[in-house]
């Protein structure tokens, strides 16, 4: 009768927790499960970045640290809505490296050998405008929050089976049925499903930035030349899904977005054409 108890006591405890979770993705209507506070999510960001910074060489090429930041922050007011806990911060690797991340909190790591490839800012701001993307989206939290429910099916098949009296060797078999991996972390690599809605919103957020979306096609193009030339995928594409289908897919989506684009490019190229007071980047170009 405890036993039983038990399992109902548990159960009514996942179930409430889970409901407590559902959020929605806005700019897809996903509904989502979360169970991470965005304030939790960007300190994990945050720590993850710290550690990146000081194990990677942070450029100090000024015009490569202005192009980032200069459309990141174009991207990150796209968003349209504020997000959590995000402080926006743009930062410059030096390395060949073809490789760009956005992680909770809003911290955004581009290398140089990624920004040789994209030549243009419109291809650049297809990159950055996925991984911001992946963090108005949450994925992190929610790729966490999948883990943490599937900690607590493995919890709730331990309670089942010591209510059950199995025996020691079946436990073992339920327990590698279930598989639950233990690493959990904010750079895990997202699935399918993030991925693709990663493209549909960061194309969003390009074109409401003044970027053309076609350029996301092209950048996906030079990103599958440049890793056959390799012989090995590039870091970027080893947690990025092959990019033949989202290449396609790209090039469906873009020709809608024009218009968002357009319209946005104007507004941008009338407000840089109004006299600039004092530059937040006060250091001398061409450094
Ligand atoms: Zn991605």
């Amino acid at each position: 009768m405890i036993k039983r108890n038990l399992i109902s006591l548990f159960l009514v405890g996942l179930m409430s927790w889970i409901l407590v979770g559902c959020t929605v993705v806005p700019e897809t209507g996903r509904k989502q499960l979360i169970m991470v506070s965005a304030q939790e999510e960007a300190q994990m960001g945050l720590a993850a970045f710290q550690q990146i910074k000081q194990e990677e060489q942070i450029s100090t090429n000024v015009m490569a640290i202005d192009r980032v930041d200069r459309v990141g922050r174009r991207i990150a007011a796209s968003v349209g809505r504020s997000l959590p806990d995000a402080k926006w911060e743009f930062v410059v690797f030096e390395s060949d490296d073809l490789n760009a991340f956005a992680l909770p909190g809003g911290k955004v790591g581009v290398y140089t050998g990624l920004l040789k490839l994209a030549e243009s800012d419109d291809e650049l701001a297809a990159v950055m405008g996925h991984e911001i993307a992946h963090v108005s989206s949450r994925h992190s939290a929610e790729r966490m929050s999948q883990q943490m429910v599937a900690g607590l099916t493995a919890a709730g098949a331990e309670v089942y089976m010591e209510s059950q009296d199995v025996d020691h060797k079946n436990r073992a078999i339920a327990r590698a049925a279930l598989g639950v991996g233990t690493s959990v972390g904010v750079m895990l690599p997202f699935s399918r499903l993030h991925e693709s809605e990663a493209d549909v919103i960061g194309l969003k957020f390009a074109a409401g930035a003044g970027y053309d979306p076609r350029a996301a096609a092209t950048f996906w193009e030079k990103m599958k030349a440049a890793s056959k030339s390799e012989g090995r995928p590039p870091e970027f594409l080893s947690t990025h899904p092959s990019p033949d289908n989202r290449i396609a897919r790209l090039k469906q989506i873009a020709p809608e977005l024009l218009p968002v684009y357009r319209e946005a490019k104007a507004k941008f190229e009338e407000m840089e054409m109004e006299p600039v007071a004092d530059r937040e980047i006060g250091a001398n170009p061409g450094n």
